[in-house]
């Protein structure tokens, strides 16, 4: 019987080159010959467990093998992949267990606790993991898999509320799986470092499972940390990074930052946020030059990206959509927005998810006529770049004009003695609303709330300038770092 969703990939890879390196883990080392072999193998042990296509099979741990053999098993019978977040605490995985109603749970011994009782299966990947497999068999799994069939439920980060289970086909992965290796310009010669988590989308969508596909090698890390990357780049001769700014910060301000030998890196890429011209300025300084994404766990996750060549000319813009993605800007009466104009960033690709798990409020309002409704502001220009403002729920109304708290706070850690900082709109008699800058100082710094505010006037528009500041210790963020805005308004929004 067919499999054609992502669970063949191993088989496809074992057939057409057994003997490269597929992932490197410390130590470890598999070749796409045993990653289809393990997998298989893992395949078994679960079906053997009572596993079944369509059940839930959740997995709790850092970056390690185990993770891409689980999906890649769960693929082979049919059954759904839940990944989950290490960072969360125990009471939400507790309700993502129970939500997507997993039948079973692999986890990595140092979840164990996290993990609570768990559902009827539990795996600790180690010795019982390593067991299940040798006790299993190799025969290929005869199920029949199409790409619409169901292949992850993947929670969004819960910045704007409760984490919601975006469903992922196949189809969904596999697409944006092409988009990456056509705009990328992926090779199989890749050899991808990958130490943003594997259960957020981007580290396995934008840059393992593409890789894979092409044959590449994947070295798996288990946390990211500055000090040591340097030291990998230069052992397994890394070609392909992913990660947010501020990674790609943290490594070039380590000491041997200027010796390093980055020569083999030829592709980074960077999403989550805009890249400041001057970290985009301090790897130029090195020959290297970033690729910059925009993206949503709802659209698996790529959507624009923006390339090398135009960093500089278009800073600040998240680019242009990928080849199998539609976007459009759409103004607050549904036509689209003239270049220039304010508008949600709409979706529309077979990589988009067919709607949330469980929820069939919020997905019919989210998704419509084939278009994933993003939530975010954004303008396009008039050479078609769209430049991504805020999430529109945080947007507010001063005086009649519309303030994107993100453009604020960007000013505002510009200020010296700001480490972190919240824009928040409260309600103003005159103007209706005005900014709230909730700012944490950095250690040792005493601000003052007048000069903080005297350091904004003439940097950006009077509008936009928050009328106060409250000082706090630190900020309420998501498991993956980002600002828990409905909190900060519930406690300084009044
Ligand atoms: P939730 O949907 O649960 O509230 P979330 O939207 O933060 O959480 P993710 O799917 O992880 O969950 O994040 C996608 C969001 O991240 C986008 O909708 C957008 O707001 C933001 N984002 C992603 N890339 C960029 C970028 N390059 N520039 C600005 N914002 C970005
Ligand atoms: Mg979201």
């Amino acid at each position: 019987m067919r499999n054609e969703g992502i669970g063949s990939w191993p088989t496809r890879r074992a057939r057409k080159t057994p003997h490269r390196t597929a992932l490197v883990h410390g130590d470890l080392q598999y070749s796409y010959a045993d990653l289809h072999e393990r997998s298989t193998r893992l395949a078994h042990g679960l079906r053997a467990s009572g596993i079944r296509r369509g059940d839930r099979v959740a997995y709790l741990g850092p970056n390690h093998p185990a993770f891409l053999e689980t999906l890649f098993a769960t693929g082979m019978l049919g059954a759904v992949f839940v990944p989950l977040n290490i960072r969360l605490a125990a009471p939400e995985i507790a309700y993502q267990l129970h939500d997507c109603g997993a039948k079973a749970l692999l986890y990595a011994p140092s979840c164990a606790e996290l993990a609570g009782d768990g559902p009827d299966v539990t795996v600790e990947v180690g010795p019982a993991y390593e067991q299940l497999l040798a006790d299993a068999g190799t025969d290929p799994i005869d199920e029949a898999v199409a790409l619409d069939d169901l292949c992850l439920i993947m929670y969004t980060s819960g910045t704007t509320g409760r984490p919601k289970g975006a469903m992922l086909t196949h189809g969904n992965l596999t697409w944006n799986a092409v988009n990456v290796l056509v705009d990328h310009d992926l090779v199989a010669d890749e050899r991808a470092l990958v130490s943003a988590p594997l259960f957020h989308t981007a580290g396995l969508n934008m840059l393992t499972l593409p890789v894979l596909l092409k044959g590449g090698a994947c070295v798996l890390v288990e946390s990211f940390d500055p000090a040591a990357t340097l030291d990998l780049i230069e052992r397994h001769r890394i070609t392909f990074m992913f990660g947010v700014p501020t990674m790609f910060d943290l490594v070039a301000r380590q000491p041997g930052w200027d010796d390093a030998d980055l020569s083999s890196l030829r592709l980074l890429t960077c999403g989550g946020a805009p890249v400041p011209t001057s970290l985009i300025a301090t790897y130029q300084k090195r020959g290297l030059t970033f690729l910059q994404g925009y993206g949503m766990t709802e659209a698996s996750p790529g959507t624009l990206f923006l390339d090398a060549e135009h960093a500089v000319s278009k800073a600040g813009s998240a680019g242009v959509p990928h080849f199998f993605s539609d976007v459009r800007v759409l103004a607050p009466d549904g036509s689209p927005a003239a270049p220039g104009e304010s508008g949600e960033v709409v979706v529309r690709g077979p990589h988009v998810s067919p709607g949330y798990w469980g929820l069939p409020e919020e997905s019919a309002a989210a998704f419509t006529d084939g278009w994933f409704r993003t939530g975010d502001a954004a303008r396009t220009d008039e050479d078609g770049y769209i430049t991504i403002a805020d999430r529109i729920k945080d947007m507010y109304i001063s005086g009649g004009e519309n303030v994107y708290p993100a453009e604020v706070e960007d000013a505002l850690l510009a200020v010296a003695g700001v480490a972190e900082c919240a824009v928040i709109g409260v309600p103003d008699e005159k103007w209706g609303e005005v900014g709230r800058a909730v700012v944490v100082p950095e250690p040792g710094v005493r601000l003052d709330p007048e000069q903080v505010l005297a350091a904004l006037a003439g940097v950006l528009a009077r509008y936009k300038l928050p009328k106060s500041v409250v000082l706090v210790d630190s900020l309420p963020r998501t498991a993956s770092g980002k600002l828990r805005k409905n909190d900060i308004r519930a406690q300084h929004g009044s």
